[in-house]
């Protein structure tokens, strides 16, 4: 394939601006400081990238809470949160399956003045497990696009392609101490039932002018000790 073929490939998959934009995606162009600070400093985001990024001040606070030496961001996407943990982890191990999205983490991460604290790796999480090592998972799974809304419920079992319950079971061959990214309608007794019988987990809701936006499940050592008791 000629390079100006894969380029024009590439701005269709990137979207870097208004007019090139599909007119379901139109809504989060506005949001594009908030999804990304340094936005005009030529950050590049596909289609998924747009709506499954975590706005920047959400993934501050979740680097800040999983402060720690090594951190896997087992599905990077376009980097929001990898990028974040390299401000508050030694280094991060950013995954993602797909080959444009780690660029464009890669890309955005150098904007940030942070790339070289990451590893970028491309391929299948649960495939690399066996050869992971670190001190924190961050798990946040493909929801199945924006319609994880439409069911009353989220089953994190049925519903996250890759089965979450699944997810989390083979990140504990890694750590306890994992982080989980997921939407607000989720089932709260699955994500209790994963901490395990007489273990703690820590359930955050995260409001953005004042709506319920996401949730976020902290689980091993990442449960705040001052959270109280919380035994499932
Ligand atoms: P959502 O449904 O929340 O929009 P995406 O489909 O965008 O989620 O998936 C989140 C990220 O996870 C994407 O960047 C996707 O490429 C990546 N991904 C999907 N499956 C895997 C996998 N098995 N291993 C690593 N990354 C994956």
């Amino acid at each position: 394939m000629s390079s100006s073929i894969q380029s024009a490939t590439l701005e269709k998959r990137l979207h870097s601006s208004m007019e090139t934009m599909p007119d379901f995606l139109k809504k989060y162009w506005n949001q594009r400081a908030i999804l990304f600070t340094k936005y005009k400093e030529g950050i590049l985001m596909d289609e998924e990238g747009w709506y499954s990024v975590t706005p920047e001040d959400i993934a501050i606070h979740i680097a800040e809470r999983c402060r720690c030496d090594v951190i896997i961001d087992a599905f990077c996407g376009v980097g929001g949160n990898a990028i974040q943990f390299a401000f508050t982890c030694h280094k991060v191990i950013a995954i993602d399956i797909d080959e444009t999205r780690l660029m464009c983490a890669k890309h955005n991460a150098m904007i940030y003045g942070v790339a070289d604290r990451i590893e970028f790796i491309l391929g299948d999480y649960l495939e690399l497990i066996p050869r992971l090592k670190a001190d924190v998972v961050f798990l946040s799974p493909p929801w199945g696009g924006p319609d994880y809304l439409s069911s009353k419920t989220f089953d994190i079992k049925t519903m996250i392609t890759l089965d979450g319950e699944k997810l989390y079971r083979e990140s504990l061959k890694i750590t306890n101490n994992i982080a989980y990214y997921l939407p607000r309608n989720v089932n709260i007794q699955q994500i209790t039932n994963l901490a395990g019988r007489g273990n703690t987990c820590e359930i955050q809701e995260v409001y953005v002018n004042g709506k319920l936006k996401t949730i976020v499940v902290y689980y091993g050592e990442l449960v705040n000790e001052d959270f109280g008791e919380n035994e499932v």
